[in-house]
């Protein structure tokens, strides 16, 4: 398997080269098709595994193959993550790509001033990474349009809900509209992810690695 084979566009076989990877891991090779064919994913996965890439790649490709109608860019997108720290990794990598094909991501995390995520978001982003509570309350502010997400991923979905943050993530999914892919990843799976899944997810097919 190579990136070439999972139809990416040649900015990103070469963003991938440039960090390194020579090759798909598995849960790369399994997500990258799913994501392409317009399916929800629930995928068990640790981290290491490259699931970044995983669902960063194919909807980066799916955004700028499908550009928006509006003039002003809204998010098209939304990557919820536990914490600061993995925002700052997911949002590295998740930049890496976007702007290579012309798309803004940004990040959104708690226990910082709000003021500059509001300029921030105000100039127009297409992919937002953050935390839930954080972005839960620009939801309630109106400083973030929701409305015209087409990607909800969660990620290290147990260890939001092992952090609180179940109720964040209901209360932001009611801002998001009905009709969108949603993606899931969890290094476990119990029965609160399960009925996590159920709410969230539309029929996801099924990925362990
Ligand atoms: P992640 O699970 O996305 O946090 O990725 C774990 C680590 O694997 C990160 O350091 C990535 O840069 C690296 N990585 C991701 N995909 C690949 C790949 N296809 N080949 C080599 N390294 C990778």
């Amino acid at each position: 398997m190579s990136f070439e084979s999972l139809g990416l566009r040649p900015e990103l076989l070469s963003a991938v080269a440039s960090r390194g990877y020579t090759a798909p891991t598995p849960i790369q090779s399994q997500a990258i098709p799913v994501v392409f064919e317009g399916c929800d994913l629930l995928a068990g996965a640790q981290t290491g595994t490259g699931k970044t890439a995983a669902f960063a790649l194919p909807i980066v490709q799916r955004l700028a193959e499908h550009p928006s109608p509006h003039k002003r860019r809204v998010p098209r997108a939304l990557v919820l993550v536990p914490t600061r720290e993995l925002a700052a990794q997911v949002s590295e990598e998740m930049n890496n790509y976007a702007r290579r094909l012309s798309l803004r991501s940004t990040m959104i995390y708690g226990g910082v001033t709000i003021q500059a995520q509001i300029e921030r978001l105000q100039r127009g982003v297409d992919i937002v990474v953050a935390t839930p509570g954080r972005l839960l309350d620009h939801a309630e502010r109106g400083t973030v349009n929701l409305g015209r997400v087409e990607f909800l991923v969660l990620d290290e979905a147990d260890r939001m809900l092992d952090l609180g943050f179940i109720d964040d993530i209901k209360r932001v999914a009611e801002y998001l509209p009905p009709k969108r892919q949603t993606l899931l990843f969890s290094a476990t799976y119990s029965k609160t992810i399960k009925q996590l899944a159920d709410q969230l997810l539309d029929h996801p097919r099924r990925i362990e690695v």
